[in-house]
């Protein structure tokens, strides 16, 4: 077997002792040669390389085109393949969930597994399955674009949750896909922490734009001059080329057919965020107006709206009084909020807007070829990945929640799925202990006393009424005691709770401090109604089409929106469920370092992930006593040629009873189990030995 030939073992079930140190050592040894990929069964544990590898060539595809897992050394190609396979065979939908912490490398093996699907389909070069494989792989660099940020653990750091369909045909072949996002962290349009920037766009737009297009916008190619991208003080990335990759965007765009309208409406979007972040208010004799400055009429005439009306609905708002409507000044405050309000939403919008373009492009439902054939879809999961910042808010709390619920997901499924199995086929099963993080689900999203129905109960009580520090009361209130949960008035004399405002909980991952300040209102919201009106009169018909409530009468607007973070629960669940009833095939990620280096395994924090992901359980339940099961068919077909009583064939009986036979030859029979449809095999050395007999034929 090509695995022996490797450091190390290529299947962590193969380990001689299954513990953390053993674990450890395996993985380190691997990764030090430069073998980024290794199995637990079919799980695929995949360690960040930080540097390209060469390994995702023509010839490696072809090696593990149509081939089983164990038949080659392991590689993510393996995990997409079988994914393919099942799909194609069974015709069963799959999805493969990537996980991993920010910076593992998820939204990477998302694009290797696409482009190694793109690869092994289509042989007989059908225009329009060409034309879907382009828009799902080029639609990459559009989403990044407008999706993904450097942070401070990552330089492509996805601030989005991507989940995309891949629809196939009878053949196997892609005809459309379709791409859910989850929850934008908006609030990086308006705010960077140090060393953080805004969206990659932001200053792809500043370096790759045309000396004209940016006379057009009324913009200079200087980032600083500008506050919306110039808070983190790190405009420029070693690691990416932002005039490059303007290009790279403005040419995917062509291909997913936005049109040079649409491409202007992008560009000039975004160029009238950079111009908003700029506009100041004043209070003058008691009266709130704009502070002097051209940014106000750039973004108007960007945007397309009056200028005298956008300064209108940035400095007022009109609100329905029992049916009379009433004009009312903003203080500089509530003017701040909503210029900085306005900005996210404008971009979010945009963001949602670009997606579903994508989508209208590859939807399977208007496409050409559907419904002749009965389709199947793979699913590839690419999630923003568990973070700790310096400061941790309402965003960070979401995306660790989504992990959190990855996570739980994982444990069910995959223990679930081996229980299962041992019971299928009539194997005994002893349990396994781990740890189980529907507890901390819990915590947030139980929807009596759980955290984020304690924010909607906050929200709901007439606005303006509740501050962030009675939520964080309430929250204690309800949460005392809890093990995963605790704040400074619970316990005064935690050291690592500096303010007053912060709460902690102990995710599974790990323990991060956020900041209640600023919940509520990321919570609740809100756009005030004039913007959307103003908007949907915009003389651009896309940023129109991005509006369509403005179209909505005032006196009729009554019902409260759902909040950010019950929308957020919610598309959690129907992600959980959709993923749960296809078969699920597994990437974790593993973050060598916090450097970026690609020489460097940090013992320490590569220990601590691996605990967290419960990577050992995940062995010994694998295990639970058998390193090996396959199915009879596949195991004969792979050993017969080692016993003459069933090679070149067997004529007396089953696969079953063919097994047997070459089981029973070399006298391996104590090691063996046989289920209904599985052969299962306790200990590596037998397997070792099988392959060795075969390899000496
Ligand atoms: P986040 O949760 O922040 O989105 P992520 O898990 O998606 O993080 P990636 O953006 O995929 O992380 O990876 C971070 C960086 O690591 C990449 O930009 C790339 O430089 C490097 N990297 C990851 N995987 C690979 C790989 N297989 N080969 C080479 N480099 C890689
Ligand atoms: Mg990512």
């Amino acid at each position: 077997m090509d695995m022996q030939k490797e450091p190390g073992v290529g299947d962590f079930v193969l380990m001689d002792k299954i513990d953390l140190p053993h674990f450890m050592k395996n993985l380190k040894i691997r990764f030090n040669e430069g073998y980024i990929y290794t199995y637990i069964g079919e799980v695929c544990v995949s360690v960040n390389p930080y540097k390209n590898k060469n390994i995702y060539g023509p010839e490696y595809v072809s090696k593990y085109k149509g081939r089983e897992l164990f038949e080659n050394p392991p590689h993510i190609f393996a995990i997409a393949d079988a994914s393919h396979r099942t799909m194609k065979q069974q015709g069963k939908d799959t999805c493969i969930v990537i996980s991993g912490e920010s910076g593992s490398g998820k939204t990477e093996a998302s694009k290797i597994i696409m482009k190694y699907i793109a690869s092994v389909t289509n042989q007989d070069g059908q225009n329009e399955i060409e034309r879907v494989k382009n828009v799902l792989i080029q639609s990459n660099s559009i989403l990044e674009a407008f999706g993904n940020a450097k942070t401070n653990r990552n330089d492509n750091s996805s601030r989005f949750g991507k989940y995309m369909d891949i629809n196939f045909d009878f053949k196997g072949d892609p005809i459309g896909g379709h791409i859910s996002k989850y929850l934008l962290e908006k609030s990086r349009v308006i705010h960077q922490q140090q060393g953080e920037r805004n969206f990659h766009c932001f200053y792809q737009l500043l370096s790759g734009a045309t000396e004209d297009m940016l006379r057009k916008f009324h913009l200079t190619r200087d980032s600083q001059q500008y506050f919306f991208v110039k808070q983190g003080n790190a405009a420029r990335v070693d690691s990416i080329s932002d005039k490059n990759d303007y290009r790279t965007v403005q040419s995917s765009l062509l291909t997913l057919n936005f049109t040079a309208a649409d491409q202007d409406t992008i560009w000039r979007i975004i160029a009238a965020i950079l111009h908003m972040g700029n506009l100041e208010f004043v209070v003058d004799e008691e009266k709130l107006s704009m502070k002097k400055s051209k940014s106000i009429e750039s973004a108007a005439n960007l945007l397309q709206v009056k200028k005298s009306e956008l300064e209108r609905a940035l400095c007022e708002r009109v609100i329905a009084v029992r049916g009379d409507i009433m004009r009312k000044e903003h203080t500089v405050t509530e003017a701040n909020f909503g210029r900085d309000a306005l900005a996210k939403a404008v971009y979010d919008r945009l963001f949602s807007w670009i997606v579903d373009k994508i989508n209208s492009a590859i939807d399977v439902d208007s496409n050409k070829i559907r419904n002749r054939f009965k389709n199947t879809v793979i699913g590839v999961l690419d999630i923003y990945g568990f973070e700790i910042f310096e400061n941790n808010s309402f965003e960070q709390f979401c995306i660790n929640y989504c992990n959190e619920k990855l996570q739980q997901l994982f444990i069910e499924l995959v223990l679930k799925q081996e229980q299962e199995e041992y019971k299928r086929e009539g194997i005994a099963w002893t349990n396994i202990d781990y740890f189980n993080n529907q507890i901390i689900c819990e915590l947030v999203d139980n929807s009596r006393n759980g955290i984020l129905a304690i924010m909607d109960d906050a929200c709901k009580m007439t606005a303006e009424k509740i501050t962030d520090e009675q939520l964080l009361e309430a929250m204690d209130k309800n949460l005392k005691g809890h093990n995963h949960y605790m704040s400074r008035q619970i316990k005064p004399l935690e050291k690592n709770l500096k303010l007053k405002e912060e709460f902690r909980i102990t995710h599974y991952a790990g323990d991060v401090t956020y900041s209640v300040i600023g919940f509520l209102d990321k919570n609740k919201d809100t756009l005030f109604q004039d913007f959307k009106r103003l908007f949907y009169s915009s003389m651009d018909t896309n940023i129109k089409e991005m509006w369509p409530e403005g179209a909505q009468d005032i006196t009729q607007i009554t019902k409260r929106p759902p909040t950010a973070g019950t929308i957020f629960k919610n598309s959690m669940l129907a992600l959980v469920q959709n993923l749960q009833c296809k078969e699920p095939h597994y990437v974790r990620c593993i973050k060598p370092n916090d450097v970026k280096s690609s020489s460097l395994f940090d013992e320490e924090r590569v220990k601590h992930q691996v605990s967290y992901l419960g990577l050992v359980e995940n062995v010994r339940v694998r295990r639970a006593g058998f390193a090996h099961r396959q199915r009879y068919d596949k195991f004969l077909k792979r050993y017969k040629m080692i016993s003459q009583f069933t090679w070149p064939n067997f004529r007396a009986g089953s696969d079953k009873d063919a097994c047997k036979v070459i089981i029973d030859e070399y006298q391996f029979f104590n090691d063996v189990q046989y289920g209904k449809t599985k052969i299962f095999i306790r200990s590596p050395q037998t397997l070792f030995a099988l392959e060795k007999v075969r390899n000496q034929l």
